[in-house]
């Protein structure tokens, strides 16, 4: 932090800003230029810029370093890779995970879950606890749909990711996944977040509707400093004035994040869209911005899903778009599933 005075500011008021700081715990360089005097203020205390810009001879306070440290790039210069299994997170190969919004039957899951890994998805996703703006929509499956999820995954040879809403579902949800969510609407929920520091499972942390990339930031950081060192930060839309889209998808995230973090970053097109037309386009992006992964919701049968169907591919268009991305991975030097599993006529 940088604490430029006054131009006509007394010793007395400098002192007692310096006085201040060294209060808090800081250490205090002070510099004379020709027309000011420069406090350059370092050290492990924490203060708050704001009560120094009330302070009598103070002109303006620039912060210079990141409120998150764990999070940031200049504790950590190199990416963060995170291995599960034969899956690389945040290495050159983009990662594909996709599934149904929500767990809804074994017949569902298997035939989602099948689809999706003829296509080159690594991860299945699904939920079983949902977060739902009405509580009069469906609510998911619960345990037994954790059981279908990871029915499916084993029998598809995928890896898991689902939702955890509350600390009191983690131990349940920890026997059947391999990577917990903390979705958009929990990304401030502290309590939660502090709780899965603790676990040793990867945390997909997505973005909150109305967070900044620092407050996202910093939310990563309550996982990182509780020990936890798996976090993959997931950009999913955030909430604008425009209407014709579910949300805003804020691809900007992409290149800023990983100037200023280690950690990986995926994107949610699906949340972010809202509209299955629009998912395939923002995933190109997304992958020629130089994200980690997708997250995408793909359903056996979209028209009739129990939860955001709409914006639910069909596994013919995920097939195509996976086809797409085998192109434009290679263009900016990432690997990206490259053998699909079984090729099938692509329908439009
Ligand atoms: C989901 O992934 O189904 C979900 C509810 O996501 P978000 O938290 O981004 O809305
Ligand atoms: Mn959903």
């Amino acid at each position: 932090m940088v604490v430029v005075m006054k131009e006509r500011v007394s010793d007395s008021e400098v002192e007692a800003v310096i006085a201040h700081l060294v209060e808090m715990g800081m250490d205090v360089h002070r510099s004379t230029g020709a027309s000011r005097i420069v406090l350059g203020v370092v050290g492990g205390g924490t203060v708050d810029p704001r009560l120094i810009e009330l302070m009598a001879g103070v002109h303006e306070v620039l912060r210079i370093t990141q409120p998150y440290k764990l999070a940031s790039r200049t504790f950590k210069p190199d990416d963060t890779i995170i291995t599960i299994g034969d899956v690389r997170i945040g290495g050159d190969e983009v990662i594909v995970i996709a599934g149904p919004c929500s767990a809804e039957s074994e017949a569902q899951v298997h035939a989602t879950a099948a689809a999706v890994k003829r296509a080159g998805a690594k991860i299945l996703r699904g939920g079983a606890f949902k977060p739902r703006s009405s509580p009069y929509s469906f609510q998911g499956l619960g345990e037994e749909g954790l059981q279908l999820l990871r029915g499916g995954a084993n029998a598809h040879d995928l890896k898991l990711v689902t939702e955890v809403m509350d600390a009191s579902q983690i131990e349940v949800i920890g026997k059947y996944t391999d990577i917990y969510q903390v979705g958009a609407r929990n990304m401030q929920n502290f309590t939660l977040l502090r709780e899965l520091g603790h676990t040793r499972k990867p945390i997909l942390l997505k973005r909150g509707i109305a967070a900044t990339m620092e407050e996202w930031l910093l939310s990563a950081e309550y996982i990182l400093s509780g020990g936890n060192t798996d976090v993959i930060l997931c950009e999913r839309g955030i909430r604008t004035f425009e209407t014709f889209t579910r949300n805003t998808l804020d691809l900007s995230a992409i290149p800023i994040v990983k100037e200023l973090s280690h950690l990986p970053i995926f994107v949610d097109p699906s949340h972010g869209m809202g509209r299955r037309d629009k998912v395939a386009p923002m995933a190109r992006a997304a992958v020629a911005a130089g994200a980690d992964g997708l997250i995408i919701e793909v359903h056996n049968d979209p028209d009739h899903a129990l939860s955001d169907g709409a914006q639910s591919m069909f596994p013919s268009q995920f097939d195509r778009l996976m086809a797409e991305l085998r192109i434009i991975a290679p263009a900016i030097g990432r690997s990206i599933c490259l053998e699909p599993v079984a090729r099938r006529g692509w329908a439009r």
